[in-house]
């Protein structure tokens, strides 16, 4: 008889200060959602970067996939986001390791801190210490982790509800699971659907993660082809000559939440002593909650 992933699956019991970091996403830091992305497309920028680094000591990591990318795929029939990295991956001992246990001694503080904060404040905190991956339970009802690490055959998935436990099994079916990297499919809760539409992904990525430098692409629906939403390198960075009007406009009513032409753009970059570059744009409207934010 053939075993089944089933059969193999072992069950792990959440470490106990990631039994009550979860509970906390869960109940109290539920002021900003959104950020569950953020923290879903800076670990896979992380990996990919992680990769880029382990590939100067050796380049067959890479194979012929080199270049890196961020794949976001929408099914809103079966309520689903699933974020896609071809980053470093996870073998099954990293899985355990950082998806079951808190690893940095931060996140104590932060969860501390949190405690004996109010929940607007929350999100903010979860921005200064990037809890990071756990963030994604407080939109999801189940999460399914599947990674292959780069130069390895064997694929893992990793399953929790958040709620106590999680478990680990080889990846059913190879194919199944990325070539190279780490899918992170996200069961979405009833109220949390908006996160199939399209509009909303592509706002928050160019809100939140427009700076990433890593290309992300959306999927809107199974099957469909890729589009690009960003290209992994930020708008200030560019020389002011390859950023078009559009793009300004666009990056303004990202980040302004705005649907108007900002009155004025300013765009320079300054070197001596120190170096930097600033962006900074005058709205072209009144925010209607000027007095009141
Ligand atoms: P942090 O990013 O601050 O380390 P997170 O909670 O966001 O904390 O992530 C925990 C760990 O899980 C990461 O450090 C990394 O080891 C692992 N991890 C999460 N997402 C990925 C991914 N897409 N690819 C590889 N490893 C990942
Ligand atoms: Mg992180």
């Amino acid at each position: 008889m053939t075993k089944t992933a089933e059969q193999t699956a072992e069950s792990h019991v959440f470490e106990a200060d990631v039994a009550r970091l979860l509970h906390m996403m869960v109940h109290s830091v539920y002021s900003d959602r959104d950020v569950f992305l953020r923290e879903l497309i800076s670990n896979a920028a992380d990996a990919c970067e992680k990769l880029r680094y382990e590939a100067i000591e050796t380049p067959s990591l890479l194979g012929a996939d080199a270049e890196n990318r961020i794949t976001l795929t929408l099914d809103e029939e079966s309520r689903q986001l699933a974020v896609e990295d071809n980053g470093i991956g996870m073998s099954r001992d990293e899985m355990i390791e950082a998806l079951g246990t808190i690893a940095r001694s931060g996140t104590r503080a932060f969860m501390e801190r949190i405690e004996a904060s109010k929940a607007a404040e929350g999100a903010q905190l979860i921005g200064q210490f990037g809890v990071g991956f756990y963030s994604c339970f407080m939109v999801a009802e189940r999460v399914d982790v599947v990674s292959r690490r780069a130069g390895t055959q064997e694929a893992w998935t990793w399953t929790s509800d958040g709620k106590g436990s999680y478990s680990v099994s080889p990846a059913t079916s190879l194919t199944e699971a990325p070539s190279r990297g780490t899918r992170i499919v996200l069961h979405l809760m009833e109220d949390a659907k908006q996160y199939t539409a399209r509009w909303t992904v592509e706002r928050i990525v160019k809100e939140q993660s427009g700076h990433v430098p890593v290309a992300i692409r959306l999927v809107e629906k199974p099957g469909k082809e890729p589009v690009q939403i960003t290209d992994g390198t930020a708008l200030w960075t560019k020389p002011k000559s390859d950023v078009s009007k559009e793009e300004y406009t666009d990056f303004y009513r990202g980040v302004s939440g705005q649907y108007d032409e900002p009155a004025l753009t300013v765009h320079f970059r300054a070197e001596g002593r120190q170096e930097y570059t600033a962006l900074a744009f005058i709205p072209g409207t009144q925010p209607f909650d000027m007095f009141d934010p």
